[in-house]
């Protein structure tokens, strides 16, 4: 490494920081406006400080160009709908009545009006309000959120840099409106879309941006020649303009792959890329298009998406190795560091040693500038720095948590057998219909029954030590006592004991496997105001003793019908956390799935018959290119079974899964050899039973006949109607009848009409059979 002044001009920057500040403070005024506890005024006060700290402490730490207009009330993407005045026919009223309130009536809806559809921003757990397009739609330039934001940084002394979500992701990312025709492409409005962009580019030039950063992670899935055909018109189209800033166009999560001589041929004065993960492939793809003579480059090379410190003296290797493939290499992290939480250095519970290998927002900006400061000044500059980074690297690698041999030991020994039930589906199904004994189209639910007032609070009491543990347990042994007599009573068939004593169902088992941290302000937005705390998959994870055994069996003593025994998955339980960076997520999967394989045994043991193992993310986590994703299903899969197949043939595995469409992971679906798995399916009209169907899959599936997600109850007419609809798919034998989704949402009122109207339907359809 040199230790001469490499890049006099390296500057440091980032796209994004968390909105919420330290004490979520934006999530109350957010709240408290919604509630009618606090005015606009307080609400718009609230969010410039906030911006105003944040802003002051990135510059603090050494970042020389801020961003602005990534901070929003709920969502980017919504603040892009907005600035290009692609508000639906349906919040129109309220939009032109009062903005702001028009704002959330989008994110949100309203009594008469639904809102947006959200989804998952890319492979994030952050969710955005989908853009609703169609061929009327007319665009409308609204610069003010931009302009605003760029002028507070200003105004504050800032070098302020507006990040937008750019045109072609823009349209990418939205869907057809209501009563528009499925098979329109958004894509097709980009020439009426571009003026827009370009106004907003005049607009923030007039308020003083010298660059402005457009965001394109679009481009780094697979797309289709006429997509980047589209791209590159659209970018000479903004290039050419002549009153406009320097144009910055980012893109992160993935590799850009075809993309990536698109972007760097397009008249634009500087690319962002991703050197992290499976995107470091952009740096051998850079070198082999030539580099960017004559631009800029800003080198995501800190990991914005994970909370570990970064390896230092490897992103000074890689921005070295830039340096000659660009007229100037700045500093940044991947992506926006939304996806991380804020501060670790908040964190009180965590072993100091473990302390010091993580790095959230604040502790990256550090990074960044350091690195920024190395490639500018010579690394002898920062040296003290390199030590420090190098002590906990080496104290992290070298630690035992990091390194359990008998888990170790555990996972190298595993076989292809370990991963296989001892005999085939059709052999076991006879043994599990001997064993259990249950009707034609049999009931059941996915696992939560409501998570009540009272359970919050008791939760709360014993944290708080208002009550003691016994006084805690005391309260979940009545509310199981009450689920399982409310399903004998409602006629349900395999009962469940309902989750009452879980606040999360990942938090749930990472607070009692060993290797896994919990954090106790790692607080993540998922979407508008609602934040999550991912537990951290920090070392080999193993399970000290049964998680579950005792409120199974407890709930298994109050009745005489089958209690399912109920767990998280390992594919969602790497999903929903944080997860290592210094072995493959398959390794890690494959520890968290021995650990729940003990589980799934002891509650066998103790007299379990049934268990589902939940699945819910197994779709979301699919990687983003096509080409990566028969390597992730293949460990993904083996995980779950690995977890599932050492019960005997007559003890039945179910599996549950929600939130997608399942029609290009049905093979996967098929490799877990689930006896039973639960699908979301209600709004889709048994889609999923198609598709089931369709590719011949051969075991038991409920399909879900009551919309977990809204307070409607279905009457049994209309479950009647949605079974019917699932017999046309699965036969009888094969068909099960449940809800969409766990019910812990929900309150005990809807749940009561909905569960008897759900028997009440199974019982009519068989009788029909
Ligand atoms: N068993 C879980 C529940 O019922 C499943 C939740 C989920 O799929 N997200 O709550
Ligand atoms: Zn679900």
């Amino acid at each position: 490494m040199t230790a001469k002044p490499a890049a006099a001009a390296a500057r440091a920057t980032v796209y994004g920081y968390p909105r919420q500040g330290p004490d979520r403070e934006l999530k109350k005024a957010i709240e408290g406006y919604w509630k009618g506890r606090t005015t606009a005024d307080d609400l718009r006060e609230a969010a410039a400080g906030l911006r105003r700290s944040n802003w002051r402490h990135l510059a603090e730490s050494g970042i020389h160009e801020v961003p602005t207009g990534d901070f929003s009330y709920y969502d980017h993407v919504l603040d892009t709908s907005v600035m290009v005045g692609a508000v639906p026919e349906r919040h129109r009223k309220a939009v032109e009545a009062d903005p702001l309130d028009g704002y959330f009536a989008m994110a949100r809806g309203t009594q008469d009006v639904a809102p947006l559809e959200m989804t998952k921003w890319f492979d994030t757990n952050y969710h955005y309000l989908v853009p609703e397009l169609g061929p009327d739609t007319v665009f409308r330039t609204d610069s003010a959120h931009q302009v605003g934001q760029l002028r507070e940084a200003i105004a504050l002394g800032h070098v302020a840099r507006p990040v937008l979500v750019g045109p072609v992701t823009y349209l990418l990312l939205a869907k057809p409106a209501p009563g528009v025709a499925a098979d329109f492409e958004p894509l097709t409005l980009l020439d009426r879309l571009l003026p827009v962009y370009a106004e907003v580019l005049a607009d923030l030039r007039a308020a003083g941006a010298d660059w402005v950063q457009l965001d394109e992670p679009a481009l780094v899935q697979d797309r289709t020649p006429a997509e980047l055909n589209a791209a590159a018109r659209a970018y000479r189209g903004l290039g050419a303009l002549t009153d406009r800033p320097k144009l910055l166009l980012a893109s992160y999560f993935d590799r850009l792959g075809d993309a990536l001589p698109v972007l760097a041929k397009a008249p634009v004065d500087g690319l962002a890329l991703d050197f992290t993960g499976a995107a470091a492939a952009n740096l051998d793809a850079l070198a082999a298009v030539g580099g960017l003579p004559g631009k800029r480059l800003v080198a995501g090379v800190v990991d914005g998406r994970n909370i570990w410190v970064n390896n230092l003296e490897r992103s000074l290797g890689t921005l070295g190795t830039l340096l000659g493939l660009a007229d100037r290499v700045d500093v940044s992290a991947s992506c926006s560091l939304l996806h991380v939480p804020l501060d670790a250095s908040a964190e009180r519970d965590i072993d100091p040693q473990i302390l010091r290998w993580l790095a959230f927002a604040r502790q990256k900006t550090t990074e960044i500038a350091t690195l920024a400061e190395g490639l500018a000044r010579g690394t002898d500059t920062i040296a003290a720095e390199l030590a420090a980074n190098r002590a906990d690297l080496t104290s992290r690698a070298a630690s035992a948590i990091t390194h359990d041999p008998a888990v170790r030991g555990r996972t190298a020994a595993v076989t292809d057998t370990d991963a296989r039930r001892s005999q085939p589906y059709a052999e076991r199904a006879t043994a599990q219909r001997a064993h259990l004994g249950l009707p034609l189209l049999p009931t059941t639910t996915i696992g939560s029954f409501p998570q009540t007032a009272e359970l919050r609070t008791a939760r709360a009491d014993l944290r708080a030590g208002r009550i003691d543990v016994a006084g805690y347990e005391e309260r979940i042994r009545a509310e199981i006592g009450e689920v399982i007599s409310f399903q004998e009573k409602a006629g349900i068939d395999v009962l469940v004991h309902g989750e009452a004593e879980r606040n999360d169902m990942v938090q749930y088992f990472a607070e009692q496997l060993t290797g896994y941290l919990a954090t106790q302000h790692g607080w993540v937005q998922s979407y508008g105001t609602r934040y999550v705390r991912p537990p951290i998959l920090a070392g080999d994870i193993s399970r000290p003793e049964p998680m579950t055994v005792r409120w199974t069996t407890y709930a298994q003593s109050l009745t005489t019908k089958p209690v399912k025994g109920m767990l998280t998955g390992p594919v969602t339980m790497l999903a929903w956390s944080f997860v290592r960076d210094d072995q493959a997520l398959g390794d890690t999967a494959r520890q968290v799935a021995l650990a729940l394989r003990d589980e799934v045994d002891d509650l066998e043991s103790a007299g379990t018959s049934v268990i589902q193992v939940d699945e819910p993310a197994l779709r979301e986590t699919l990687p983003l290119r096509a080409a990566d994703r028969p390597a992730y299903l293949e460990w993904a899969t083996e995980a779950f079974r690995l977890s599932t197949s050492g019960v005997r043939p007559d003890t039945q595995i179910h599996t549950h899964m929600c939130y997608a469409e399942f029609g290009d992971i049905v093979q996967a679906i098929d490799d877990l050899d689930a006896d039973v798995i639960s699908l979301e399916a209600a709004r889709s009209h048994m889609q999923v039973a198609r598709e089931l169907a369709a590719h011949g899959y051969p075991r038991e599936a409920g399909p879900g006949v009551y919309d977990i997600h809204s307070p409607r109850v279905p009457s049994a007419h209309e479950a009647a109607e949605l079974l019917r609809e699932g017999l046309e798919a699965i036969p009888a034998e094969r068909l099960w009848v449940n809800p969409d989704c766990g019910l812990k949402t929900r309150g005990w009122p809807e749940v009561r009409s909905a569960l008897k109207n759900l028997v009440t339907a199974a019982r009519e359809v068989r009788s029909g059979l």
